[in-house]
C-alpha cells in the first residue's frame, strides 16, 4: 500500500536515507513534529498520518491545543524557554521537557510532577555558543547539573539538546558533534542516558550522522511560520 505523498512521508523517507549512509537503524531517531502556531486541526491530521510526538514551545497555546487532541495517545515534549512560574503545568501536561537548563527549575518540576504519572523525561538544554540571548547551561557546567538528579526522582534524565546558532551546516555538525561527545562521556558514569535532541529543518540529516535520537522539525512539516511567533 503506498503512502500519499506528503511532507511527512518525504521526511521519514529522508530520515531513512540519513540513518542508512550512517549506518543507523532508523528506529533510533524518533521525530518529533514542532506544532507551535499550528492548530489542533493541523496536529490531528498529522497524528492520523501516524505522527505521535509532537513540541511545543508556548505553554498557554500547547494548553489550548491539548484539549482538543485528548485521547489520541500523543507524547508531548516542552521545547521552549522554562521560567518557573511555569512549571507546574509543564509537569502536569507534559511527557517530555527538553529545556531544563539550571537546578531550580528541575527541583520545580519534580516537586510538581504528579504522582500518578510517569517520571517526566527530560533533557538538558545545553548552549553551545555561549549566546547571551539563548537558553542553555554551558557545556561545562553540564556534568554538575547531570550529577543532582538523583536528588529529583520524579525526573528522568535522559539527555542532551541543543539549538546551534543557524548559520553554516558545517558549523552545525561541529556543534553536534560536540554535543554527541558530551552525552558520550556522560554516559560512562550514567549509562541509561541515551538521547541526543538536536537537529531542526534545515540541518537533521546532519545531526542524524551525528547521531541525534530525537530531531525536532517545524517548518519542514508545516511550511514557515508566521514571522512574528518565529523562532
Ligand atoms: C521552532 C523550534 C524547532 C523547529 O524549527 P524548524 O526550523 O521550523 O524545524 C525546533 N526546536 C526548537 C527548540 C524550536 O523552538
Amino acid at each position: 500500500m503506498p503512502d500519499a505523498d506528503t511532507p511527512l512521508t518525504s521526511i521519514r523517507a529522508r530520515i531513512h536515507a540519513a540513518c542508512t549512509a550512517a549506518d543507523r537503524d532508523p528506529d533510533t531517531v524518533t521525530l518529533v513534529a514542532v506544532s507551535k502556531t499550528r492548530g489542533a486541526d493541523e496536529i490531528a491530521a498529522l497524528a492520523d498520518q501516524g505522527q505521535r510526538h509532537f513540541g511545543e514551545n508556548y505553554l498557554q497555546e500547547a494548553l489550548d491545543k491539548m484539549p482538543a487532541l485528548a485521547g489520541r495517545g500523543l507524547i508531548w515534549h516542552f521545547i521552549g524557554p522554562l521560567q518557573s512560574n511555569k512549571t507546574r503545568e509543564v509537569a502536569e501536561h507534559f511527557h517530555w521537557v527538553h529545556s531544563v537548563d539550571r537546578a531550580k527549575i528541575a527541583r520545580r518540576l519534580n516537586d510538581q510532577r504528579p504522582a500518578d504519572l510517569p517520571p517526566l523525561e527530560v533533557c538538558l538544554q545545553v548552549n553551545l555558543d555561549n549566546e547571551d540571548s539563548k537558553s542553555g547551561l554551558p557545556l561545562a557546567e553540564v556534568p554538575a547539573l547531570a550529577a543532582r538528579f538523583g536528588e529529583w526522582p520524579r525526573l528522568r534524565l535522559r539527555g542532551l539538546m541543543a539549538i546551534p546558532r543557524a548559520d553554516a551546516q558545517d558549523h552545525n555538525r561541529a556543534a553536534f558533534r560536540q554535543l554527541a561527545m558530551t552525552l558520550s562521556q556522560l554516559r560512562n558514569t550514567m549509562p541509561a542516558l541515551d538521547t541526543l535532541s538536536m537537529g531542526m529543518s534545515a540541518d537533521y540529516p546532519v545531526a542524524i550522522e551525528e547521531g541525534a535520537t530525537l530531531i525536532r522539525l517545524g517548518t519542514a512539516l508545516f511550511g514557515p511560520r508566521p514571522p512574528k511567533q518565529d523562532g
